[in-house]
């Protein structure tokens, strides 16, 4: 690294930076109005805008990635709710269990200027029932005068009320240094379940789109669709499945399995439903209806699964029904619709039928192995070098920058970073990425390059 112009420390902090593994969530929950969003937007630092949403108006970003003394983080949110035909207590205990489910951490926001209400102790029973750490939030604290209203906010039992104004940003500094007193460096959940534990499959797709059929076919036909009980919260459930002659952890199928018939908000649910989902697993079957155009939610949710750095299955369903035209126009929409996941193993299938769903198994353990591999050092600089001479970076401003070595710095997904001696163009990293997907395999995982440039 020296005598290519690159201090030690440079090197390694750099590859510390990309090879962080999985990144520990946290859970912003508590009931509407009380100052979520506004608090997520302080907390990641931005205005991305969810405060201004109008009701009504889908959002399907929930996890946003957010850093605070130099720990990095994911946070949900769950400000994007609407009451609907459950009822107050039910919608927000809905919400705030999927959440907290997916969480290794929560803030439960109260507003101490309303105090605790019926559905604000709703939610600190979801909490002691979770057993996640909480840091309670007493919001709305905009000054000296209403600490004592937070004061009273001990009465829930959940500890001290960090007074906090996420509007003025007022106490959130000293409540996230408590966040991260509480939250975990990694996700709860150790990838791989643990040594010879069940490995973990989201299953996800828009509504309708089969995922509630395909769960059933194979899980055996005897199961039963549990019907929603009014006023019920739905609980998260992994199940045990059986394919191949592996088990696998399906997670979150209480959310496909149980349907609720929402009115309002439904979009909305289904996104929290799924990026907790996608959080809680390793892979992402990722089902779309191929007898349908493929649509913007689906390719939103393909983002959401890439964006979480999951390893992903395309599965085209009702194959059953499609007709040779159909055929024809899905493959020229998958090259123009889902080209962002080129890359990932695809089956068509039949959750009615049954058609390929052998074929399920090994797909998913191809975008396993890929999303776990790991290239030596000494194999990626041989590869790097041979690309690099035969392909060199355009000369640009009369230099040519090189690539002049690299590394990975982790896996699940694989993370790599290069050092070159100038700026490395798109067209030049993308093609880099493409020869290290033909060289390595990398089938149904997407991949992280990050350059550094030499001083
Ligand atoms: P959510 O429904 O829990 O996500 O709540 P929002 O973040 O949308 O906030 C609801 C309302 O409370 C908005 O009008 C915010 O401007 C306001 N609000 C949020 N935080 C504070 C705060 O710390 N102080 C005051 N005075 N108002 C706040
Ligand atoms: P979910 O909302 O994604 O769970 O979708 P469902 O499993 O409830 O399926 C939605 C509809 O599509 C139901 O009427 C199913 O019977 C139908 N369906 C699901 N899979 C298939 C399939 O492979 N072929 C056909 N023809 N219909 C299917």
């Amino acid at each position: 690294a020296a005598e290519e112009g690159f201090a030690l420390e440079d090197v390694e902090g750099a590859i510390e930076a990309a090879g962080h593994g999985p990144l520990p969530v946290l859970a912003v929950v508590g009931r509407p109005n009380v100052g979520k969003s506004t608090l997520v937007n302080r907390i990641i630092g931005r205005r991305e805008a969810v405060v201004e949403d109008k009701p009504g108006v889908t959002r399907d970003r929930v996890t946003y990635e957010a850093e605070w003394a130099g720990r990095r983080f994911k946070v949900v949110d769950t400000g994007g709710w609407e009451q609907d035909v459950l009822g107050i207590d039910a919608s927000v205990a809905a919400q705030a269990e999927y959440a907290i489910e997916a969480a290794d951490a929560v803030v439960f926001v109260v507003d101490a200027k309303v105090g605790a209400t019926d559905t604000d102790e709703a939610v600190v029973r979801l909490l002691r029932k979770a057993g996640k750490p909480v840091v309670l939030c007493a919001n709305k604290v905009d000054g000296q005068s209403g600490e004592a209203d937070a004061a009273y906010l001990w009465s829930l039992g959940l500890g001290e009320p960090h007074p906090v104004s996420a509007l003025h940003g007022r106490g959130t500094g000293d409540m996230l240094d408590q966040v991260l007193e509480v939250l975990p460096e990694a996700p709860r959940e150790t990838f791989g379940g643990g040594i010879g534990g069940p490995r973990r499959i989201a299953l996800i797709g828009r509504p309708n789109v089969g995922k509630s059929s395909l769960l059933n076919k194979v899980a055996g036909e005897e199961r039963v669709v549990v019907n929603e009980l009014a006023g019920t919260t739905r609980d998260p459930v992994d199940e045990l499945i059986e394919l191949g002659g592996v088990t696998w952890k399906f997670v979150d199928t209480a959310g496909i399995r149980k349907r609720v018939h929402l009115q309002q908000g439904a979009d909305y649910y289904a996104s929290l439903r799924t990026a907790a989902a996608v959080e809680k697993a390793e892979v992402a079957v990722i089902l779309i209806d191929g007898s349908e155009s493929i649509s913007v939610q689906d390719q939103r949710i393909v983002t959401m699964a890439v964006e979480a750095g999951r390893a992903i299955v395309l599965a085209f369903n009702k194959w059953d029904t499609l007709d040779e035209e159909r055929r024809y126009y899905l493959e020229r929409e998958i090259e123009t619709e889902l080209g962002q996941v080129a890359w990932a193993p695809r089956v068509n299938v039949s959750a009615r039928t049954g058609r390929h769903m052998e074929k399920l198994v090994p797909a998913i353990e191809t975008a396993l192995a890929g999303w776990e591999t790991r290239v030596p050092t000494g194999r990626l600089n041989a590869f790097l070098g041979e690309l690099v001479a035969a392909h060199p970076h355009p000369v640009r401003g009369g230099k040519q920058p090189r690539i002049l070595f690299g590394t990975q710095a982790g896996t699940k997904p694989p993370r790599f970073v290069l050092f070159a001696s100038g700026f490395i163009e798109a067209g030049y990293r993308r093609f880099i990425e493409r020869r290290l997907r033909e060289e390595f395999s990398f089938d149904g995982t997407p991949i992280h390059i990050s350059v550094r440039v030499r001083e």
